[in-house]
Order: C-alpha cells, then structure tokens, then sequence
C-alpha cells in the first residue's frame, strides 16, 4: 500500500511528466525518512495548474497556494515554523510569469525553502497558452502565429538571483530526479529544481529531450562554469549545477526562534520593530 497516497482521483493525462514527478518525490520523502527526517515536517505548498494538483496526490500537510504564490507561502511557512521542510511545488507560469518576483526574492534572501517547477513550457491546464519558457515559434491559443519571444533560461536566472542550490530534473529518470529533490530538501538555503516536464496534450517534448538530456557528472566548480552549464543548448544537462552554503534567511533574521513554538515577549517585539524602523 502507498502511504504517501491520497483518495484524491489522479486526473492527469496519461503520459504526463507530472507522473514521474510525483513518483519521483515519494521516494525522496521515503529516503528522508530513511535518514531520520519525519513526514510530519515535510510541509507542502502549490500553486494553480496542472503541477497543483500534486498537493491533492500526497498524503503530506501543507498549504494550498494561489497563483503564483506558493514560493510566498513557504516563505511564511518557514518563518512560522523553521523546524519544518517546506516545500513549494510552481508551475513555470507560476515560477517564472505570475510569481516571478518571489522567486528572484526568495533566492536573493536565501529563503531556506525548496521549489520543484513543473517546467513544460505551456499553461496545460487552460489548454496550451504560451509561458516565459516556451520556444520562440511555440504555437497555442494565445500565440496562433507563433511566439516571437525567446524563453528564459530559470537556471541562469536563478543563478544570477543567488540561489545557493540549483538543480535540473527530468521525470523520465526518476531515481536520478528523487535523488536532487531529496538534495535540494537536505540544504538548508533556497534550493530550486526545475524539472523538464513533456506535456502530452499541449507540448510534447520526450522526443526532444531524450536526444538532449545529459546527466552532470560533478558539481561545477564555480558560478561561472554553472552558467556556462545552465546555457548550455546542444546538450540538456540534468543534475546539481550549484551547491553552496550560506547562513539562511530565518537565522539571519531571527536566530534559533521558534515563533509556532514561543511568543516573543514585548521586549524583543519592540527591539524588533526598532531594528526594522533603524
Ligand atoms: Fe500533464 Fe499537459 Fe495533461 Fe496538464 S495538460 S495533465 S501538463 S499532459
């Protein structure tokens, strides 16, 4: 039996890379487990799309989101409760369009939370509009002619925002995507994995990828050879392409505080609020 199961009727398209995704998350959250970490503080969020329905297939608590937002949302989570893993599951529309600035935000603060986007290049859930990581010609409801943008690369983005854990996934290698979402789960810092998601309906892309996609064999040295990785077009590289320390937001901000835990006491509320009004 799956545990990590819900009643919740599965009403994605058979095929879709959301799929492997899901698969793929069970089994980091059962490896974490394996390593001492509780389901109980694996927290979750989404936002709206296809990817969102993820939060009704996983028996796990958390926060369903809105548009955009659930990059926000953790944001609060962990601040609420720093003791918990929280992840916030994006579409790319919801990462990189709608809640683009949460994103750059969340990475510039280190922001101790983990995203997985959904990346397929397509609103899928209203029928295939364009995103900001369609291709240039993308054809859908919205763009009859063809898109005359050129996508963003979130990798490069991400990196040049800050994000001290950068990672790329794709569903069709499964035991390799548990692997970096149970990576990007263990680091403390902003962490994001975007994952190349073919959606059968609206952007198929498995023939693409599978000719494309190539696993990363070490860690680039520095930031410079992460972008040279991130930009990278001939080859698709999947794996960590950034992993670094930095203290995260919430000790930045707060030290070992616990506010789920503690009321701040009037003292500290008022040394608080002097420290943020200098
Ligand atoms: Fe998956 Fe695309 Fe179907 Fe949505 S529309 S469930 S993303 S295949």
């Amino acid at each position: 039996m799956d545990d990590l199961a819900t009643y919740a009727e599965n009403t994605w398209c058979p095929g879709c890379g959301n799929f492997g995704i899901l698969n793929a998350f069970k089994k980091a959250v059962r490896q974490l487990e394996s390593e001492g970490v509780s389901r109980r503080d694996i927290v979750i969020t989404a936002g709206i799309g296809c990817h969102a329905k993820i939060f009704d297939y996983l028996r796990l608590s958390g926060f369903y989101s809105l548009h955009g937002r659930s990059m926000a949302t953790a944001q609060g989570m962990k601040l609420a409760n720093p003791r918990l893993k929280v992840v916030a599951f994006a579409g790319d529309g919801d990462a990189y369009g709608e809640g683009l600035a949460h994103m750059v935000f969340a990475a510039k603060r280190n922001a101790d939370i983990t995203v997985i986007v959904h990346n397929n290049g397509t609103y899928g859930l209203t029928t295939g509009q364009y995103t900001p990581t369609s291709v240039k010609g993308f054809r859908g409801p919205s763009t009859p002619e063809g898109s005359v943008e050129d996508p963003f690369n979130p990798l490069g983005l991400m990196l040049s925002a800050g994000a001290t854990f950068v990672a790329r996934g794709y569903p069709v290698k499964l035991d390799h995507l548990s692997g970096l979402f149970a990576a990007a789960i263990r680091h403390e810092g902003f962490s994001i994995v975007d994952v190349l998601q073919p959606c059968v309906s609206f952007n198929n892309t498995y023939s693409l990828y599978n000719g494309l996609v190539t696993e990363l064999e070490v860690v680039p040295d520095s930031f410079e050879d992460a972008m040279g990785a991130a930009r990278r077009t001939d080859r698709l590289l999947i794996g960590v392409l950034r992993d670094v320390e930095k203290e995260p937001f919430h000790k930045a901000l707060m030290g070992d505080f616990v506010p789920a835990k503690e009321r701040a006491t009037d003292k500290r509320r008022s040394r608080a609020i002097a420290a943020l009004v200098g």
